[in-house]
């Protein structure tokens, strides 16, 4: 059977915009993975009028009800007791809550600002399983109500929601069915999400289980194959035939299956050929260096980089000739190429890359148009450099350029054409 889930969102500054609704965003993304359809996401102030209306329309069209927020002390934390009373359960005051919240305040900073209203989180629905808050006071909780509908409770503050998430809701909502989901992740740099599409609608629309959908992420596309089984080795059984046929349709144009981005893939593959990367960087500003050096360990492959972006710093660190600059310009292949043997030479690494180009909004006055950028890759056998038109967007400009570049060493690394 599949379950259908909906979410409602608990707290005034969401709907006045102050905070962005994440709970539900990285809460829906793991019940999608779980293979839980999620129909709606419903935000209410904090106001349990407003709130009893939205879980008796809920609690018709979901399986699945989960809120998140208002579970604290204050006045305006009304969520309990609103779904106790759409449901009938009473709530009933748990000692053991009551003395996890008193250790918890004992040994915590806060020590001094406990009051009496924190008793009132210990009050939970009759019946309920209690989700123990390993990162705040408020617990959450489950239970089942009227017409079988599963009612989760989680706190608002997002490190306590997805953690009582992963922890105590997803096992719970796991133990509902008898089956599993698994999944498998194609990582693709090189076409877009509606041309993936298009290219493997008929295999798409043919797969009942495992069952295979795109998702865009900002200049790539991800593939996700996901079967339902009741053991990882029969779900297994079950992907690895498309697995076969989805990477023979796309071909090099997967960066990866299973490794989240460009930036891992490459450094993985850097360690596992024992070389060395650095990076010149004009008009991506670092971004390469920065998503690079985000990854713990990195610094076993990444030598480190140069953000050069006027004339004299590209002269200064890496050696450009400033003569090139004037004749050529400084986005041109002949200085992006400079660029990356510069880095190369000055910082001693197997690969350099070097990025110039116009992120915008106004041109440079030489170059012809915005969004022009040079990429290239040097190294001790080749040297190739990519001349890309990136549209006129600044910021998609270099997450695009610095794809290419990740994306130029991902290819050499790997023998594929550059
Ligand atoms: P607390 O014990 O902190 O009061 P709570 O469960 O009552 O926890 P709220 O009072 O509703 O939660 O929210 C506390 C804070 O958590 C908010 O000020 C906000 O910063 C953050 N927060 C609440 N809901 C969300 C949400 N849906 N997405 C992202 N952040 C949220």
């Amino acid at each position: 059977m599949s379950y259908t889930a909906e979410i409602i969102s608990v707290g005034t500054e969401l709907l006045l915009g102050n905070i962005t609704n994440t709970d539900a965003r990285d809460i829906s993304q793991i019940l999608s993975e779980l293979g839980i359809n999620v129909y709606y996401h419903t935000v209410v102030g904090d106001n349990p009028e407003r709130l009893k209306s939205a879980i008796d329309v809920a609690k018709k069209r979901a399986d699945i009800l989960i809120t998140t927020g208002g579970l604290g002390p204050t006045y305006d934390d009304l969520t309990k007791q609103t779904l106790a009373e759409a449901f009938g359960k009473k709530l009933l005051f748990d000692e053991k809550e009551a003395e996890e919240i008193r250790r918890y305040f004992s040994e915590s900073l806060h020590k001094a600002q406990f009051t009496d209203n924190n008793y009132q989180q210990a009050l939970l629905p009759e019946g309920c399983t209690v989700f123990h808050n390993c990162c705040g006071t408020a617990p959450g909780c489950a239970f089942t109500g009227e017409g079988g509908v599963r009612v989760i409770m989680l706190p608002g503050p997002p490190k306590e929601c997805l953690s009582m998430f992963q922890s105590c809701a997803v096992p719970y909502l796991k133990a509902l069915s008898d089956s599993g989901i698994y999944s498998h992740n194609f990582y693709i740099f090189g076409k877009g999400e509606s041309a993936v599409e298009d290219q493997l609608r008929p295999l798409m629309l043919r797969l009942k289980n495992p069952t295979l959908a795109p998702y865009a992420k900002e200049g790539e596309v991800r593939l996700r194959l996901t079967a339902k089984a009741k053991s990882a080795e029969e779900a297994e059984a079950l992907m690895q035939p498309v697995l076969k046929e989805v990477g023979d349709a796309l071909g090099d144009i997967v960066y990866s299956i299973d490794v989240e981005t460009l930036e891992r893939t490459v450094l993985g593959l850097l360690k596992e050929k024992g070389l060395t990367l650095a990076a010149a960087e004009s008009c991506t500003g670092g971004l390469v260096s920065k998503r690079l050096t985000d990854i713990p360990g990195a610094s076993a492959s990444f030598l480190g980089g140069a953000v050069t972006y006027s004339n004299e710093a590209k002269a200064a660190l890496l050696g450009v000739n400033p003569e090139d600059i004037e004749r050529c310009g400084a986005v041109s292949e002949t200085i992006a190429v400079q660029m990356a043997d510069g880095i190369r030479k000055v910082l001693g690494s197997d690969i350099g890359i070097g990025i110039t180009g116009i992120a915008g909004p106004a041109t440079d006055g030489v170059c012809d148009e915005v969004g022009t950028v040079y990429a290239a890759l040097s190294a001790k056998d080749r040297t190739v450099c990519k001349l890309l038109h990136l549209g006129n967007d600044r910021s998609r400009i270099r997450t695009t350029a610095a794809n290419h570049a990740l994306d130029m060493v991902r290819r050499y690394l790997t023998g594929k054409e550059l």
